[in-house]
């Protein structure tokens, strides 16, 4: 064989089993069809977090006045923004670049393809692998309707060559409701549309219907229960036709209506590796397929698609597989957070979710106007709720929509890791003047089933 490992897909997963295993003195090769660093890196959280950070400075501006800040002629340069935006990228290419090849692994450039259980060929030539690992992550989708060839996805707005002034954004999922945060904040007329009758589907109702109410304080054209007929191009920019029989004129379409394993062209029918209703790939907890060789780990498999996760499967997958050393991963409290404005943070189990699982329940919440809200004037208000099963007293979901929600939120995910009881949550001293101190603080129960 001409290897031990032979991984496909550079992205988060497929980059940490090769490192890791090449560091447990395998031999390994890893073929890129696109970019080092996979989505996180080049079209996902890394450029997106950097225009969110671009989208919040106008609030701040605002904000800072009644503070006694003077700014008055403030501009917005999308240009530099890409362009920065795109260094920071390419240095973060090379940063994988020199990890791989300091680990020893041999990179392939190029779109690899299974030809059977241990052959992949990539432009051409073929390679022999003891272990594949498929960790192809995923793409975008855009559904079929008239005039979706001009709808644009995430892989393509970080890069509009022009601002958008008016954008609309289709879809009501965490990317899609990301974007539209981004651009009205960047100073867009955004109107972001979702066939359904709240968006951020899976996410507690109360964070839902609170992050709706806030979001549209923000000037988002938010439309529930509204869907795309047809998109035609005219010399004013695109006429977006809505089943609310109005007309949209925006300089872009942004389509984030979800996305599917990345299986173009992968060979999968040169081999036995089965695949779900989703078309993701199926694997046992040690990320095996049907076939004894072939493994797959991150956006390819069922679970949260997320980079920390496909990180840690990785990690597990090369541990076990070339160390022999079991790490196994609990997908119990997996805390999460959607950049939009105001933020979200989420672990553990949303209210409807917990009322399935568990017997007795007692629900925690509140919602308050943030001190720096006092003096800047802003209309935004911050959420919090606990979630706590009445039998043990354990905290088993904490959410949050508000200024920092994510930075907050990945503390207390290690107190409900670690089971933390209710009482232990009163016992803690909050740290004033703080929002996060109202996690420590709530006594008063909303709600008791
Ligand atoms: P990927 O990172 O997608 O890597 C797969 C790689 O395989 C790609 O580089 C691709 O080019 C390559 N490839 C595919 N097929 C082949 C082939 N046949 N041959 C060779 N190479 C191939 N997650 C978070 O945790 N936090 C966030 O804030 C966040 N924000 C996101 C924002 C957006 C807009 C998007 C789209 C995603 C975001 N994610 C976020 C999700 C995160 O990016 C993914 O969960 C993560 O990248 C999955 O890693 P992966 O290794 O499975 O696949």
């Amino acid at each position: 064989m001409d290897y031990d490992l032979f991984v496909i897909g550079a992205g988060s997963g497929g980059v940490r089993a090769a490192r890791i295993a090449s560091d447990l003195g395998v031999n390994v090769a890893i073929a890129e069809d696109l970019y080092l660093g996979g989505t996180c890196v080049n079209v996902g959280c890394v450029p997106k977090k950097l225009y969110v950070y671009a989208s919040e400075f106008r609030n701040f501006f605002e904000d800072s006045r009644p503070f006694g800040w003077s700014n008055e002629s403030v501009a917005f340069d999308w240009r530099k923004l890409r362009e920065n935006k795109s260094k920071e990228i390419v240095r973060l290419n090379g940063i994988y670049k020199n990890l791989l090849e300091n680990s020893g692994a041999d990179i392939i450039n190029g779109r690899a393809k299974l030809r059977d259980s241990n052959t992949i060929e990539v432009k051409g030539k073929l390679y022999s692998s003891e272990r594949i690992l498929i960790a192809t992550g995923g793409w975008p989708f855009i559904p079929d309707f008239p005039g979706s060839e001009y709808a644009i996805t995430s892989n393509d707005i970080f890069d509009l060559e022009e601002f958008p002034k008016r954008l609309l954004v289709i879809g009501g999922g965490y990317i899609a409701v990301e974007f539209a945060g981004i651009f009205n904040g960047l100073g867009s007329k955004v109107t972001q549309i979702y066939r359904g009758s709240l968006f951020l589907r899976g996410f507690d109702n109360d964070v839902r219907g609170h992050s709706a109410k806030e979001i549209i304080k923000t000037g988002v054209d938010l439309r529930f229960e509204t869907n795309i007929v047809k998109i035609e191009k005219y010399s004013d920019g695109y006429h977006a036709y809505l089943d609310d029989e109005t007309v949209v004129i925006v300089d872009a379409v942004l389509c984030a209506t979800g996305r599917k394993p990345n299986l173009l062209d992968l060979g999968l029918e040169n081999v036995n590796v089965g695949k779900d209703v989703d078309d993701k790939l199926l694997v046992d907890r040690d990320f095996c397929t049907d076939e004894a060789t072939i493994f797959a780990l991150g956006d390819v498999i069922k679970g949260p698609e997320l980079t920390p996760v496909a990180l840690a499967q990785g990690m597990q997958f090369a541990r076990k597989e070339f160390g022999n050393l079991e790490t196994k991963l609990e997908y119990g409290f997996i805390p999460t957070a959607v950049f939009c404005q105001p933020p979200i943070g989420t672990v553990g189990f949303t209210e409807e979710e917990a009322e399935k699982e568990f017997d007795s329940l007692r629900i925690y919440k509140s919602s308050f106007r943030p001190m720096k809200n006092t003096v800047s004037g802003r209309k935004q208000e911050t959420f919090i709720k606990l979630i706590v099963e009445n039998r043990t007293d354990k905290v088993v979901g904490v959410h949050m929509v508000g200024p920092d929600a994510g930075e907050i939120i990945q503390g207390i995910a290690i107190a409900l890791n670690a089971g933390a009881t209710k009482s232990i949550f009163d016992k803690t001293i909050g740290i004033h003047p703080t929002t996060a101190e109202e996690f420590v603080t709530m006594r008063t129960v909303w709600s008791e089933s």
